[in-house]
């Protein structure tokens, strides 16, 4: 029995550790895949304050579970499946077995949406990749493509502008998403082309590996073949919150919660991108889960 079980090491989840650790709670933080999620894998973080130079995501996220295992958080790789409210709090069914705690902290984040067409799943790491960070490096001098206009696309075409021969940006409209001074930055630099108005019909290749992709113009409806090794999907995200939708209230797969981080089963908090909120950003999730820490200790004070 846990007073808190945090679900998710993103930036929400450690920095609620660290908030409940400091209040002497015990503190375990359940992660399913990698400590730091998407902003772990993320090349260069330039507008999280303190690192006036922008700060690489995995070295940030490796200060932030350090600086929670140093409260007295425990980190432990497993995943969560479900939960449900019991007499002394919360049973969470892991992939290992079953947990307790007296609050529980739900802060999965958002995992990268797939785009749905022929050849994504086929090639998938065998060309097509979700995360230049991850996979840029195999991509040395060949042509690549990014699909999407926010800003991980536009960062990710950033980031392999330095490794790949040639970058393609492909967007499905002529305004982008991302933030302004990312879509300067793309648009002057001269390994990027922009194909703008444009959807990706199929991937395509043979055994060893991505060859092409067929875009189609949505303007004029015209086609048009694009040599490529490499296709990096970065068309949004989806919530983390299967495991939950069925315990919790959501909106749009996104968990609803309260001015104290609340959901809508007692004891149970919500902080970060799995939050139905407007902005997602690491500052963001930090302040989410510095609320949540602070909220949970006062409930369980209660
Ligand atoms: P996003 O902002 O939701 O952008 C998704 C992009 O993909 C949009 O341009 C969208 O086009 C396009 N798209 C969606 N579905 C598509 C489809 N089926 N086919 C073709 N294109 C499709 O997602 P994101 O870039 O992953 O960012 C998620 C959040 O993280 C955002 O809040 C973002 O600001 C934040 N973030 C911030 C930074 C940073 O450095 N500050 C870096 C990364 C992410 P439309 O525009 O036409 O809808």
């Amino acid at each position: 029995m846990y007073d808190v079980i945090i679900l998710g090491a993103g930036p929400a989840g450690l920095s609620a550790a660290i908030y409940t650790g400091r209040a002497k709670l015990s503190t375990l933080v359940l992660e399913s895949a990698m400590v730091g999620g998407n902003a772990g894998i993320t090349d260069l973080i330039e507008n999280y304050p303190g690192f006036p130079e922008g700060i690489n995501g995995s070295e940030l996220m490796a200060l932030f579970m350090r600086q929670a295992e140093n409260c007295g958080a425990e980190i432990r790789y497993e995943e969560a499946l479900d939960l449900e409210p019991v007499t002394e709090g919360i049973k969470i069914k892991t992939s290992s077995g079953e947990l307790q705690a007296r609050a529980v902290l739900v802060a999965t984040g958002a995992r990268r949406k797939t785009l749905e067409v022929a050849g994504e799943q086929e090639y998938l790491g065998r060309g097509v990749s979700y995360c230049a960070t991850c996979d840029g490096a195999f991509f040395k001098n060949c042509p690549v493509a990014v699909v999407g206009g926010g800003d991980s696309a536009v960062k990710e075409a950033l980031y392999l502008s330095d490794i790949a021969s040639q970058v393609y940006l492909i967007h499905r409209r002529e305004e982008f998403r991302a933030n302004r001074t990312h879509v300067e930055r793309m648009r002057a630099n001269s390994r990027i082309a922009l194909k703008l108005n444009k959807v990706v019909e199929t991937i395509e290749g043979d055994a060893s590996g991505v060859k092409k992709m067929l875009l189609k113009d949505v303007v004029d409806g015209s086609t048009e073949s694009l040599p490529v090794e490499g296709v990096f999907i970065s068309v949004g995200m989806v919530p983390a919150s299967g495991f939950v939708e069925n315990r919790l209230t959501t909106k749009n797969k996104y968990i609803v919660v309260d001015d104290r981080l609340m959901t809508s089963m007692p004891g149970v908090f919500a902080a970060g991108d799995i939050c139905s909120k407007n902005v997602r950003q690491v500052a963001t999730a930090v302040g989410d889960g510095a609320l949540a820490g602070v909220a949970i200790t006062e409930y369980l004070k209660e």
